[in-house]
């Protein structure tokens, strides 16, 4: 007998995930989406899953052909994944040719997936080269702190790290390789995706200025976990910079002793610099 692909781990995990991050704020309306790379053996036991519909790619995509994933909806409302999953998450299967997506269960209501699609897929790209294929997350949230931060820092992947290892100590540690940005992109574009893609492959996490955060990793624990350690640091930041500005920080010596005690190699160039800047200083 097959399983109803309603039951399977991955929906669950989607149901958690995209709850947790409405309850924490990141994601107002619809904004916001995450996909998970399934395995094929994810998908064992729950029958052929024949095409319920098929959809053009606007890029092909031939370096994910065959591959399997689990994606929000667009347009749809991270708050109402836990009452119907199956209209507002979908599992698609990018076709042998790289050119169309195979939607296999989900979007029940005739809708497809994330209009940010270009993104995540031109990410799991450049994370399977730079994880040896360990990475299977993309989540994108408007997460309010790592925002106004884009209003306020100069825009550099060494500043905007920097900053953010020394709003909270762990941050180091937990993202050594540091934070990405780039230039305003408009949302949804093939460009946008592009340009996501390069800055993840050298970043686990890049800020879109003025519209949220791009995050990934080898579960949705660690992508969420991620994004929630950066917007924390990010939070003690909007707070220090509205009481004024730090009087006091982190030194470099002290983050030299963090990554030599917890084993990890810090990104050069934001380990180069004396402190951060605010844009325009
Ligand atoms: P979707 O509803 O298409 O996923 O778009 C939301 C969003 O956050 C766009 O950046
Ligand atoms: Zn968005």
């Amino acid at each position: 007998m097959t399983a109803a692909l309603e039951q399977a781990w991955f929906v669950a995990a989607m149901v958690k995930a995209t709850t947790d991050m409405w309850e924490k704020g990141w994601d107002e309306r619809n904004g916001g989406n995450v996909s998970l790379r399934l395995l094929p053996e994810d998908l064992e036991g729950f029958g052929d899953l024949p095409a319920k519909r098929t959809v053009p790619l606007s890029t092909s995509m031939p370096e994910l052909a065959g591959q399997a994933f689990i994606v929000t909806g667009t347009g749809k409302y991270f708050r109402n994944v836990q009452l119907d999953p199956e209209t507002n998450l979908g599992v698609v299967r990018v076709s042998l040719d790289g050119q169309s997506l195979d939607i296999l269960w989900g979007y029940s209501d005739g809708g497809g997936p994330t209009s940010e699609l270009p993104a995540h897929f031109r990410s799991h790209i450049s994370r399977q080269i730079r994880s040896n294929g360990r990475d299977r997350v993309v989540m994108h949230c408007h997460a309010t702190n790592l925002i106004a931060l884009t209003y306020m820092l100069e825009l550099s992947d060494a500043n905007i790290t920097r900053a953010l290892w020394e709003g909270s100590t762990e941050c180091l540690v937990v993202f050594p390789d540091g934070v990405a940005t780039m230039p305003w992109i408009t949302p949804g574009t093939d460009e946008i995706g592009a340009e996501t893609a390069r800055a993840l492959a050298r970043r686990p996490l890049v800020l879109w200025p003025f519209h949220g955060v791009f995050g990934v990793g080898k579960t949705l624990d660690e992508a969420f976990g991620l994004i929630d350690t950066a917007e924390k640091s990010a939070e003690i930041l909007v707070k220090v910079l509205s009481m004024g500005g730090p009087r006091q920080s982190m030194t470099t010596d002290n983050l030299t002793d963090l990554a030599a005690r917890f084993a990890v190699t810090p990104c050069a160039e934001a380990m180069e610099l004396a402190g951060w800047r605010l844009a325009n200083a």
